[in-house]
């Protein structure tokens, strides 16, 4: 395939998202791809206005679009728009995510409901929206953005850990159904990652946490963005169906 890649990327304003768009439009992941990106936010404009203002002069074309991901008819919209204005999509990253933790006692419904949507609803409106198009053309990468509590669970996090678990399903299932178009599906679980999402913990939690991860650390957007580019590079064609875990040897 020649001339830039288009890729369209979930939640692409904050941390690993943001790392992502960075790492498709405005460096060459592994040497071989350069994207087109359009991505998408909930909220925060003026993080959209920064990201295009940091790639604009990259050489690659950068479109921001707002819209919530958990709901079906303005992602068909959407993704119609960010299609029209790349000319095509050969790339879907689903990374937008949310917690809102609490244990199950004390857990409302609602923080179910809305978790489930924003993180595993938006991973079949997202999917199924560039799917036409990536089975016409006989090719696709998609990488849908999972977590290390999806493998091993985490206490007041039921509903984020079910999310990622079905995140995860939905890729082997979606990887077995469009591996005949040479469409890859995978998923990558990261770990804990600098970003807004762990601002929240409080520094007694963070050191802890650091304790078990054995490379000593904790990761930064761009240690998930890496495999991200990687996997969506043509070092990458034939993995599909896979989980892999970015979290500094954390699980093992
Ligand atoms: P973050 O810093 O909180 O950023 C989340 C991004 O998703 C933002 O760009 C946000 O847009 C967007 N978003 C959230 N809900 C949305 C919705 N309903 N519609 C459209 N966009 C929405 O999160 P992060 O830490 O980078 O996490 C990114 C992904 O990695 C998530 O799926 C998360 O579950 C996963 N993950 C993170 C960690 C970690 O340690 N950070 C670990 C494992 C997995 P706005 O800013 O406009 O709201």
């Amino acid at each position: 395939m020649t001339g830039n890649k288009k890729a369209i990327v979930t939640g692409g304003t904050r941390g690993i998202g943001r790392a992502i768009v960075k790492e498709l439009a405005a460096k060459s992941c592994c040497g071989v791809l350069l994207s087109d990106v359009a991505f998408i936010y909930n909220s925060c404009d003026e993080c959209a206005e920064e990201i295009i203002q940091e790639i604009s002069d990259s050489g690659t074309k950068i479109y921001a679009f707002k819209a919530d991901v958990s709901d079906y008819e303005q992602t068909e919209e959407t993704v119609k728009a960010a299609i029209e204005k790349l000319g095509g999509v050969d790339i879907l990253i689903n990374n937008a995510g949310i917690t809102k933790d609490n244990l199950l006692l004390r857990m409302q419904e609602k923080d179910f409901d809305d978790v489930i949507s924003a993180n595993l609803k938006s991973v079949f409106n997202y999917t199924k929206a560039v799917l036409k198009t990536m089975i016409r053309q006989r090719y696709g990468r998609i990488v849908n953005i999972a977590s290390v509590v999806a493998l091993v669970g985490n206490a007041g996090q039921s509903n984020y850990v079910a999310s990622k678990a079905g995140v995860i399903g939905f890729t082997k299932a979606m990887a077995r159904e469009l591996a005949s178009r040479n469409i890859t599906v995978n998923a990558v679980a990261p770990g804990f990652i600098q970003t807004d999402m762990t601002e929240k913990l409080s520094d007694e939690q963070r050191e802890n946490l650091v304790k078990t991860i054995p490379l000593g650390r904790m990761g930064c957007p761009e240690d998930i963005a890496k495999v991200v580019g990687f996997l969506c590079s043509n070092y990458a064609d034939y993995i599909t169906g896979q989980v892999i875990t970015v979290d500094g040897g954390m699980t093992m």
